[in-house]
């Protein structure tokens, strides 16, 4: 394999790259594979470290970052103008390979009511092209298993699917628990590497009308009981992040052995 010559990133946490290649890895999921000198750098911790992705915009000539002074960052993102400004967006490193300095995103394909491609990041990524500038700002890892936990529950919508599998590949053998994984259609379906005590089960959609999160929800709320000293993990739309954390304690599971996160939010536009 190719060494890759180390860079310093310019601004600390801000990682420039450029696409290396895009594979449409199933029929919601596409990976775009990034890479550069200053990702050889990027402090991967597995698990389900993410990210902002900052893209270019079709009229740039040149990518406009935010000068990053840590948490100060948004408000320089907004002082930006709007004509300049990237498009940010939030992702999960999906794998990532030091040597090389390559990491893989997995952007969901998202479709509007008429079935065309919708979200600025979901679109960029199925037209970006090998050169194409981008840059990351490392925000780490939300999964945050106490080290008595009995057992570990991971929910997730396909959003999640990057940070599950993540999650899964990076758990210490002998760990027990499960991952409910929904998907969009079977096919997204796909073999995940992990502890042999996790089960995985995956709930599949049954149409394009379904509403994200459902299925997941439907295969959490069967579970009658849980361990009051385990602990969870559930993301995804907002609405399946919320219910779920709030099923988990009525189960007995304490609030601070949840961690939760809405990736995203069904807008009112979007019910059926
Ligand atoms: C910590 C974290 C990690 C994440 N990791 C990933 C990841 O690895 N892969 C990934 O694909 N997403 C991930 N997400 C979710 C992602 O940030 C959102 O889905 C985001 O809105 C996508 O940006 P966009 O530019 O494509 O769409 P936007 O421009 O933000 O949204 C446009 C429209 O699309 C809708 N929309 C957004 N996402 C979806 C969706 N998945 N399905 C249906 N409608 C949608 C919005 O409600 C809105 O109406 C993560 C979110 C967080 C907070």
């Amino acid at each position: 394999m190719a060494k890759v010559r180390r860079l310093v990133p310019q601004q600390p946490g801000m990682f420039r790259a450029r696409v290396v290649r895009t594979e449409r890895v199933s029929p919601s999921m596409q990976r775009v594979t990034v890479g550069g000198a200053e990702l050889a750098e990027f402090p991967w911790l597995g698990y389900d470290h993410w990210f902002r992705l900052f893209l270019q915009l079709p009229h740039q000539r040149r990518l406009r970052l935010p000068e990053y002074t840590g948490s100060q960052w948004w408000q320089q993102y907004l002082a930006i103008p709007e004509h300049e400004r990237p498009h940010c967006a939030n992702y999960s490193v999906a794998d990532f390979r030091r040597q090389a300095a390559e990491m893989d995103i997995d952007f969901v394909v998202h479709r509007g009511p008429t079935g065309e491609i919708e979200g600025r990041a979901a679109i960029w990524a199925c037209h970006a092209g090998p050169g194409d500038a981008l840059a990351v700002l490392d925000q780490g890892v939300l999964f945050d298993r106490p080290h008595d936990a009995s057992e570990v529950t991971i929910v997730a919508d396909e959003t999640g699917l990057p940070a599950a599998a993540g999650i899964l590949r990076s758990l210490p053998d002998g760990i027990t628990g499960r991952l409910i994984q929904e998907v969009p259609t079977a096919d997204d379906r796909r073999v995940l590497d992990g502890p042999a005590g996790v089960t995985v089960s995956w709930a599949v959609r049954q149409d394009s009308t379904s509403v994200p999160g459902a299925a997941a929800l439907r295969e959490l709320r069967r579970l009658a009981s849980t361990d009051a000293t385990g602990y969870a993990f559930v993301v995804g739309e907002s609405t399946l992040a919320t219910e779920g954390r709030r099923h988990l304690h009525r189960l007995g599971l304490p609030k601070d052995r949840i961690t939760f996160s809405g990736f995203w939010k069904r807008e009112a536009t979007q019910a059926a």
